[in-house]
């Protein structure tokens, strides 16, 4: 068999990557005709393929949306201010960068050696929420991918006792912005490769000398591990989130455990079927068991 060209295999990825963004569009009613989508862009290789994809759905898709790309600038040291304003440019997309001293904040509020992300996402989140409802966009899209969400979800299980993720659609806590994941069926093994065949402009998000994340990267391996040695577990993991059953778990705020009482209504149906049955006679009881046996 003839391999296959990399040119087919790099337009059957990006089908693949649109493909699963519009899936979750729709299956979470993500964007509505007339939204004005606010897409943050951290220069990382998420939101650089969340932005091509919102673009080129855009394009095809029934209805009309509209897309800003707006990046925070943290002011971390080395920060490379001219390489999202020229990409974003030559993408020829709207696009707006807000200037914001999170950096510093973190700095000084953070002791030395100890990790700062928390504080700088949360930092960072603000900023970009203020800015959607300060200018009007009713969607905030993050590009969180599948692999994020199973990542969190046992974070959460492992480090904070509750089965909880990131959802493909949240409502913020203040009510007064919609955020939305459209990245949320994608694996990030296409999205890497996505954006290394596109050859995005990448930033580094530790320019500012954070150290990684020590519990996510761990569970990552993990998972990155169970990957390799076990194939379709983690798409199995991924649907477990999408067809939970409360009654089969033990939070009694999802379900009712406490009223659960006896349903007898099948034991009647029983009772009554052996009423009827003796009033049968024995030759066509015979008979009607002899075909229910053939036709078994
Ligand atoms: S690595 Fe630095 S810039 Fe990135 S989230 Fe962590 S603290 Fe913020």
């Amino acid at each position: 068999m003839p391999k296959p060209k990399p040119k087919y295999d790099f337009n059957k990825l990006a089908k693949r990557l649109r493909r699963n963004t519009a899936e979750a569009i729709v299956d979470y009613n993500m964007i509505e005709d007339g939204d004005r989508v606010m897409v943050c862009l951290s220069g990382g290789k998420d939101s650089y393929t969340m932005l091509d994809m919102l673009m080129s759905l855009s394009r095809s898709a029934p209805i009309n949306f509209s897309i800003t790309a707006v990046n925070l600038d943290q002011k971390q040291p080395n920060f490379p201010e001219h390489i999202l304003p020229e990409y974003l440019q030559s993408l020829g997309v709207d696009y707006h960068v807000i200037e914001r001293d999170t950096y510093s904040v973190v700095k000084r509020v953070i002791p030395e050696g100890n990790t700062t992300c928390g504080l700088c996402s949360r930092l960072r989140r603000g900023t970009l929420y203020g800015y959607a409802q300060e200018h009007g966009y009713n969607k905030i899209a993050l590009g969180h991918h599948r692999d994020d969400i199973i990542e969190t979800l046992f974070l959460n299980m492992f480090h904070g006792g509750s089965l909880q993720s990131m959802p493909p659609k949240l409502l913020s806590d203040d009510k007064q912005n919609v955020v939305i994941r459209p990245l949320a069926y994608c694996k990030e093994k296409d999205i890497e490769s996505y954006s290394v065949q596109k050859a995005f402009p990448i930033i580094p998000c530790d320019l500012c000398g954070s150290q990684p994340n020590l519990q996510r990267q761990l569970t990552k391996e993990m998972l990155q591990q169970w990957d390799v040695k076990h194939p379709g577990r983690i798409e199995s993991i991924f649907r477990s989130i999408t067809n939970v059953k409360p009654s089969q778990l033990a939070d009694r705020k999802l379900f009712d455990f406490e009223s659960l009482s006896v349903d007898r209504a099948d034991a009647v149906d029983t009772e009554r079927d052996e009423q009827v049955l003796n009033w049968m006679p024995k030759s066509s009881l015979t008979a009607e068991v002899t075909s229910d046996l053939t036709a078994g």
